[in-house]
């Protein structure tokens, strides 16, 4: 029936909905409350509450497709190996951020890009969850992830230069942007888009029914933030005026 449907829409006659998960992973303070509320809100307010983790729900229509975005917002990376694992195991997609400002935010990288293709590989200590699609006849293909540059308005303090970007993704080829989300919403929005493309692609090479995990009840505990729809549709949303109720004073 999937198949079906695809076809269907590949020959345009179909829009698609389709819910993609997207973890925002990267060092403290490299922006990535500041990209995900961006995106979300238009918006760049500058200073948000560091340990907050939540996961925004916000609705768009890209190229025809209305797309149901879910993005954790990751915070405190040092925690539990088993906890950063798991929220790894929920995402179908992965911005990796750093700050081209903090040299070490962009040593993190690389580690955070392993992390991810390992856990997804079905590696980890959670086992077999991990596999989700995984184990079909094509072996492991690495989840679609793009490595963020974050902070280029920054010019008089950058610390890490286009070309160490650039030489890093081609080393583990992943994707990489350089952007401001604070002079940029259209480069952050960019960023998300692009990750969606790669995820579709992927979704639409396997079938959703096995890619479908249960959601654990530490994904459940993550409070959620709907941004209220872009699109006009029903469910219960928050003003864009609670986005403050989550902000220090
Ligand atoms: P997180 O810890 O990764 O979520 O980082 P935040 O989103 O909280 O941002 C950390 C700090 O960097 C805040 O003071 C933001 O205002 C600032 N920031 C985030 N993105 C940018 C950017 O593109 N340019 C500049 N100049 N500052 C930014
Ligand atoms: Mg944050």
């Amino acid at each position: 029936m999937s198949t079906n449907r695809r076809t269907l829409r590949r020959s345009g006659s179909l829009p698609t909905s389709r819910t993609v998960r997207i973890v925002i992973l990267g060092q403290a303070a490299v922006g990535k409350t500041a990209m995900a509320v961006r995106f979300i809100t238009k918006r760049f307010i500058g200073e948000y509450d560091p340990t907050l983790e939540t996961i925004y729900r916000h609705e768009v229509a890209i190229n025809g497709d209305v797309v149901h975005f879910e993005i954790l917002d990751t915070a405190g990376q040092e925690e539990d190996a088993l906890l950063i694992e798991e929220k790894i195991r929920w995402g179908d997609g992965f911005l990796i951020v750093y700050s081209v400002t903090d040299r070490c935010s962009f040593d993190e990288v690389m580690r955070l890009c392993f992390l991810v293709n390992h856990i997804h590989s079905g590696g980890g200590s959670g086992g077999g969850a991990g596999r989700r699609g995984g184990g079909s006849s094509n072996g492991h293909e690495p989840p679609p992830m793009l490595i963020v540059a974050n902070k280029k308005d920054l010019e008089y303090d950058r610390m890490v230069t286009a070309e160490d970007g650039e030489s890093l993704s081609r080393g583990l080829k992943v994707p990489l942007r350089e952007i401001s989300a604070r002079d940029s919403w259209e480069e952050t929005a960019g960023a998300f888009h692009a990750l969606y493309a790669d995820v579709a692609q992927q979704l639409d090479a396997s079938p959703p029914s096995f890619r479908r995990r249960a959601v654990s009840k530490l994904m459940e505990k993550i409070p959620r933030i709907h941004s209220g729809s872009a699109l006009g549709a029903a469910g219960r949303s928050f003003s864009f005026g609670s986005f403050r109720d989550f902000l220090p004073e």
